[in-house]
């Protein structure tokens, strides 16, 4: 009973890869017509024209490094030439490499905070114009269970910047919801992309041993939560954060896995 998103006009930061690109892909197939945003123009163009080709809407890519304002605003820009505005922001893109709370340096944590917690900021900015324009604006943010509910050892700066994400969610929703505007976070768990397959296969069995469904999560979980949000149906849910994990925070104990 969901209505359709076909013909909109939707922007995924970070949607040449991972989670953005299962994102894309999912509002592609519902007959969105999509941006890819990213820094490297030969994964973005080759990642456009694999969704495009799955017969839904266009997906076209826009080269822009989200930690600048002048990158924002090159996403927005190009997407609303290309689609004549622009009704779902999805605030995807981020980083999350690892550094020991003892040797974190001024660059560990400005280029993880700038990334995620600025690019985040910075792209709901360049995007309020459009978003206000089209009457139904949704931002989605995609946040993570590390920071908000959970703790990793090499993560403090990115926890933290993940947990940023929801206070500003908090207060942009407020500001923006005059404007009919949504801004809703998903809370992804452990998903099977390029950047969780540079962190190793002993990282990878750890975690699959900690989710109750035994296995990562698909990138294409993440963008139908990210659908959800976009529909009609989601107009009067803003400001909330939804987690999809395949229950991996639920465990109280190891032995509650054991148990099951
Ligand atoms: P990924 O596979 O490494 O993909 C990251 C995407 O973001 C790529 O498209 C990358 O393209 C883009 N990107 C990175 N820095 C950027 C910048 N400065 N400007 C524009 N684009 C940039 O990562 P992922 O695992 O899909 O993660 C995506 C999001 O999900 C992140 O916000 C992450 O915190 C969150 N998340 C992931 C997991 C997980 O299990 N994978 C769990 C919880 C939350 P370029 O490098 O070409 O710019």
């Amino acid at each position: 009973m969901f209505g359709s998103v076909a013909g909109r006009s939707v922007l995924v930061t970070g949607g040449t890869k991972g989670i953005g690109k299962g994102i894309a892909r999912v509002f592609a197939r519902s007959g969105a017509n999509v941006v890819v945003a990213g820094r490297d123009a030969a994964t973005g163009t080759a990642c456009a024209a694999e969704l495009t080709a799955l017969g839904g809407g266009t997906v076209l890519f826009v080269a822009a490094d989200v930690a600048t304002r002048a990158g924002c605003t090159a996403a927005v820009a190009g997407t609303v030439a290309a689609f004549g505005g622009l009704d779902v922001l999805c605030a995807n893109a981020g980083i999350f490499p690892q550094a020991a709370l003892q040797d974190l340096t001024d660059a560990d944590l400005d280029t993880v905070l700038d990334t995620n917690v600025k690019g985040t900021v910075l792209a709901v900015q360049a995007a309020l114009d459009p978003l206000t324009a089209s009457g139904r604006g949704r931002v989605v943010l995609t946040s993570s269970i590390t920071g908000p509910i959970t703790g990793f050892p090499g993560w403090s700066h990115y926890g933290a910047s993940k947990a940023a994400q929801l206070g500003f969610m908090r207060t942009a929703a407020i500001e923006l919801a005059p404007r009919g505007i949504t801004v809703n976070a998903v809370l992804p768990g452990n998903i099977a992309t390029e950047g969780l397959a540079d962190l190793g296969p002993e990282y990878r069995a750890t975690m699959e041993a900690s989710i109750p469904m035994k296995r990562l999560g698909d990138v294409d979980d993440i963008g139908y939560a990210a659908l959800f949000f976009a529909t009609d149906q989601a107009a009067y849910v803003t400001g909330q954060a939804l987690v999809v994990d395949g229950g991996q925070v639920l465990p109280e104990s190891p032995a509650a896995l054991t148990g099951a």
